[in-house]
């Protein structure tokens, strides 16, 4: 008999939440969604509460809570709306619940994560910002409070199916050489300097094989996507930088790979689709169907693999960096991105000026070590005050 798991999703109406969703329907005698959260998309949160009727609905906004709770009380669907950060943190540590999927975009996400980690939950963990943040903090709790942490991200995910299962991060006793991290290259894989100069934020967002939330779309259009992704694969995975390979691969069929020292090469495929990482780990170590649509490898036909442009891609150097830093210097990174990709949709800053915006905070905040969330926090409000500073001495009105 299948045992019933209760969900948390955390950030329920983002592109994983959804994808996270559609997985869950289609096994109603296996998940039990206890709460979902998001920031302020009402008509969303509500459409889910009447599919799902969890007990929680909590919403960061408080206006948008209480239009919901309105809206929830004429429908007659029994679950109690919250609102503000304290409760996103509730919900993620409620004692009846199992998982906890972590899927709330950017450093908003990291309280909520943490409090799932504390109570001893199930992670799937796709904010990947909480790990570049808190790296060493974060996997040190979840040894202490004996989480279990499964990567939703479809790199860390195909890397945490080709590595051996009972792999501790001892490479040399299990034979590994390497991890190559596949990137896609985003949309502007082979658009020049020149032209990256003009692309609107409309072009950064149409990913060629991914259809995904705005600022990991832009992340994935600058690189810095696959930046933070190393440093997500250094803590996930014990990898030095030097054992991270990032190799560009345009289909997105190979998903990472694994190299051993006998000359073998594992690797993970699948169309790309969020739901096979999401399936994987909600009923990990059984395997589920989830609606993806089979591989035609016949359709695909070829694999391309090209090596990185760090020229025309400066943020993935930027990330090397601030790995080999350390201390609060990924904070910093990730706060001076947040900014820097935020005024570039609201088309206050070029494409091209996200990497020189990033590149002068790290420079002008000095990052220190860190021991707990909260230096992890104060890291991040010193490098969004010194991102938002940058701008107004910059006077970006429109794009240059
Ligand atoms: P999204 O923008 O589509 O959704 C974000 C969710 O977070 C929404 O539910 C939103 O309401 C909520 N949210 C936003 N700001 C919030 C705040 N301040 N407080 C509380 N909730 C807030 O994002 P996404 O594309 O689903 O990405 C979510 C996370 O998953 C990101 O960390 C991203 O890097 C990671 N990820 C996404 C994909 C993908 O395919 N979309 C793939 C790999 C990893
Ligand atoms: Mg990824």
């Amino acid at each position: 008999m299948t045992i019933i798991r209760h969900l948390t999703i955390l950030g329920s109406t983002g592109s994983v939440g959804v994808s996270t969703l559609d997985v869950v329907a289609r096994h109603p005698n296996r998940f039990h969604v206890a709460a979902l959260t998001a920031n302020n998309n009402i008509e969303k949160m509500l459409e889910q509460c009447r599919l799902f009727c969890p007990r929680y609905a909590v919403m960061l906004d408080a206006d948008s809570a209480e239009k919901l709770r309105i809206k929830i009380c004429a429908t007659g669907i029994n679950t109690e709306v919250l609102c503000g950060i304290e409760s996103l943190e509730k919900v993620a540590s409620l004692p009846e619940v199992d998982i906890v999927m972590a899927a709330i975009v950017g450093a908003a996400g990291i309280r909520p994560t943490f409090a799932a980690a504390l109570s001893g939950k199930h992670v799937l963990l796709a904010n990947k910002e909480t790990l570049v943040m808190a790296g060493h903090i974060f996997m040190d709790i979840v040894k202490k409070h004996h989480a279990t942490l499964l990567p939703i991200d479809s790199e860390h995910n195909a890397i945490f199916q080709t590595l051996p299962r009972d792999f501790t991060g001892n490479y040399a006793a299990v034979g590994v050489r390497r991890i190559l991290l596949t990137a896609s290259g985003g949309p502007f894989r082979q658009t020049s300097l020149a032209e990256m100069e003009h692309v609107t934020p409309e072009q950064a967002c149409a990913h060629p094989n991914w259809v995904m939330g705005q600022k990991i779309s832009v992340d994935s259009a600058t690189m810095m996507n696959k930046g933070l992704e190393i440093i997500e694969a250094h803590w996930l995975f014990d990898a030095a930088p030097e054992q991270i390979q990032v190799v560009i691969h345009p289909q997105s069929i190979i998903h990472s790979m694994v190299e051993y020292v006998d000359g073998s090469v594992l690797a993970q495929l699948s169309n790309p689709d969020m739901r096979t990482p999401i399936a994987h780990v909600l009923a990990y170590p059984e395997r589920i169907e989830c609606g993806v649509t089979p591989l035609d490898i016949f359709k695909v036909a070829q694999l391309d693999f090209e090596t990185p442009n760090f020229s025309k891609f400066p943020c993935l150097k930027l990330a090397y960096n601030a790995l080999a830093a350390g201390g609060s210097a990924p904070a910093i990174l990730n706060a001076a991105n947040e900014v820097a990709v935020e005024s570039f949709l609201k088309s206050r800053i070029a494409f091209t000026t996200i990497p020189t915006m990033i590149e002068q905070v790290m420079q002008t905040v000095n990052h220190k070590d860190i021991f707990s969330l909260d230096d992890v926090l104060a890291a991040d409000s010193m490098a969004r005050k010194a991102a938002y500073e940058w701008l107004g001495t910059k006077n970006t009105n429109s794009r240059k």
